[in-house]
This record gives C-alpha cells, sequence and structure tokens, in this order.
C-alpha cells in the first residue's frame, strides 16, 4: 500500500466513523424520547391507579401504592410534576414543581 493508498484509506474510515457517530446520536435522540414517553406512561398509569383506588373500597392502601411508585420514578431520575412531566432530569437535578408533588399530604 502507497502513502496515497494509505490516506485515502484512513479518509474513508474518518467519513465512515462520522456517519456512524451520526447514527449513534440519532439513536440515542430516540432512545430518549422513547424513554420518556415510556415515563409519561407510567406516571399516567399511577394516575388512573389512584383514580381507581378512589371508588374502590381500600383506596388509603392503594394510594400509598401509587405515591411509592411515583417516588420510584422520581428517583429513576424523571419529572413526575406537570410542568416537565415524563422527562429526564439531566444529572438527577432537583425540582421544586416535583418536590411540592412528592412531599405534599
Ligand atoms: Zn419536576
Amino acid at each position: 500500500m502507497d502513502k496515497k493508498e494509505l490516506f485515502d484509506a484512513l479518509d474513508d474510515f474518518s467519513q465512515q466513523l462520522l456517519v456512524t457517530l451520526a447514527d449513534v446520536e440519532a439513536i440515542k435522540k430516540n432512545l430518549k424520547s422513547l424513554v420518556e414517553e415510556n415515563t409519561a406512561l407510567r406516571l399516567e398509569n399511577s394516575k388512573l391507579r389512584e383514580r381507581l383506588g378512589e371508588v374502590e373500597a381500600d383506596a388509603p392502601v392503594k394510594a400509598k401504592h401509587v405515591r411509592e411508585s411515583v417516588r420510584r420514578i422520581y428517583k429513576d431520575g424523571f419529572h413526575v410534576c406537570n410542568d416537565f412531566y415524563g422527562q429526564r432530569r439531566e444529572q438527577d437535578e432537583e425540582c421544586m414543581f416535583c418536590d411540592e408533588l412528592l412531599y405534599r399530604e
């Protein structure tokens, strides 16, 4: 392999890496929106369970389970507040809206 071939091969290789990098970024973005959608659905599910609990006899027990599951979602690193519903908390940032929701009695 002469020098020109070597440089051409390296050029091709770096082009491929750029394409791969763009693919990885696209997958990451997709995954992020899927995870956020999933979290929003988990929250919706919790709320619906809470509603269901209200119309059933063992409501206090169910409400406790709902609170626990919402806390778990928050601990997993997602917003549970209405303002940023289901979005990721970047670097586990604190959120006063979530706090208010989690710790009000
Ligand atoms: Zn929040």
